[in-house]
């Protein structure tokens, strides 16, 4: 069947400003119609009655572990828990082994992305040889290659030199790219457990201030308003690091931002636990900073949800804390928590939540056919998702190889229907059709 008509949903579009109902025809897997009473004879109906119909999503920052650890996720299971999460675009980090710092690498993982095709994968290359931190990788070789890369970072690891991201800025602009930093000041969080605060002294565990994090995104904003270069935050989540990048936008500095819905969800209380599975990094923070990331999502002074998906062995993760590596899953459950902890409360519209998970995300790089517009020529990559479903995490459903999501039990409110890469069923009616 050629023709599909997604009908009596409400499109929520950031990109083009459209949120009210509409049918939209399919054709071929491009978008052909956009409008109120779309009549197709012979088109597969699908009723989206009561459904928000969106942009596919795009998640800036994941792990997906291969090639070197595919134990714990290969690009196939975290392509198919992206897509059951209403993925249809995945940025995946660099830190595997071999690390992806060279054209080999990233034309590798593009392809295995490709091959599985259940998502766009547009792998994020190494600023620097094997992330060592000493010598920069051949970010142009990346670019120019067939994975055509837009995006660079260490993530894992902050660029300790200024020197270095200052020539990485300088260097990536040349391909308009985008240097995405990990901002950790290493000295301030050498054998760090947790956030520095109340709770690390009262549990005993050495903590990892908020300033460790500010310092390094001040000076990130600095080199980037120096040289003019495109400067990504990673998971900022501090109330001080929100406020530098609130200052930097208003002045200009060419940077954009993103926050992982845990930093929105939990706080360091959450160590108290014991379990590893609230151990991250950066790490859950204090009450104050899950309100200031709220509120620097709800005002775009952070452009994106990203989920900072972490998949971890069971052997590895399911030990004593301070043994246990950091990281969480993520794709699965980001659109549950931004409607039950952003839009739930009232931080944010409807409309502003499907922002930060499409058209926000998608201008913060180069990542043709997502983000929206949905209009027609577009290619047909959409969510279709209940917002008032109720479901209930649960780690052995998921689709990822690994089960460390520190949201086990929890009640969401907000569920994937359907997800369509370039007009395919990727999941149908909350199952991956492979
Ligand atoms: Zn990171």
């Amino acid at each position: 069947m050629n023709k599909l008509l997604l009908r009596g949903g409400r499109l929520v579009d950031p990109a083009s400003g459209h949120d009210g109902a509409a049918d939209v025809l399919v054709d071929h897997g491009v978008i052909a119609e956009v409008d109120a009473g779309v009549r197709a004879a012979g088109a597969r109906v699908v009723d989206c009655g009561g459904l928000v119909v969106c942009p596919g999503f795009v998640d800036l920052h994941v792990h997906l572990r291969e090639p070197g650890r595919e134990d714990a996720e290969t690009i196939e299971s975290g392509s198919r828990a992206a897509a059951l999460g209403g993925y249809t675009a995945v940025c995946p980090m660099p830190n595997t082994d071999p690390v992806a710092d060279n054209a080999g690498v990233v034309e590798m993982v593009a392809a295995r992305g490709r091959e599985v095709g259940l998502v766009d994968v547009f792998p994020v290359g190494a600023v620097t040889l094997g992330q060592r931190g000493a010598e920069l990788a051949e970010l142009g070789a990346m670019a120019r290659s067939a994975a055509a890369v837009d995006c660079f970072s260490d993530d894992g690891h902050p660029i300790r030199e200024a020197r270095l991201l200052r020539l990485a800025l300088e260097y990536a602009r040349a391909f308009d790219a985008v240097i995405a930093d990990h901002a950790e000041d290493a000295s301030l969080t050498e054998n760090a457990q947790m956030h520095e605060g109340e709770v690390s002294a009262m549990l005993g565990l050495a903590g990892w201030p908020a300033a460790a994090e500010e310092m390094v995104v001040a000076r990130d904003l600095l080199l980037a308003e120096l040289n003019g270069g495109r400067l990504h935050l990673c998971h900022v989540s501090t109330a001080g690091a929100v406020e530098l990048v609130r200052s930097a936008k208003a002045r200009g500095v060419r940077v954009s931002a993103e926050a992982a819905p845990h930093h929105f969800t939990l706080t360091d209380e959450a160590a108290g636990s014991y379990d590893p599975v609230f151990k991250v990094n950066p790490p859950l923070r204090e009450k104050a900073d899950v309100e200031a990331v709220r509120h620097g999502l709800a005002d775009g002074t952070l452009d994106a949800i990203a989920t900072d998906h972490a998949p971890h062995a069971r052997e590895d993760k399911e030990v004593e804390w301070a043994a246990a590596p950091p990281g969480m899953l993520g794709l699965q459950t980001a659109l549950g928590l931004a409607l039950t902890e952003l839009v739930g409360p009232g931080y944010l519209e409807l409309a502003g939540a499907v922002e930060r998970l499409t058209a926000g995300p998608a201008r913060c790089r180069r990542l043709p056919g997502h983000g929206g517009p949905v209009r027609p020529g577009a290619p047909a990559n959409l969510t279709v998702f209940d917002p008032d479903a109720a479901w209930t995490v649960d780690r052995a459903r998921l689709a990822s190889r690994a089960r460390n999501t520190p949201f086990h039990g929890r009640e969401l409110r907000g569920r994937v229907v359907h997800t369509l890469l370039r007009g395919e069923f990727t999941v149908h009616h909350g199952e991956a059709t492979r």
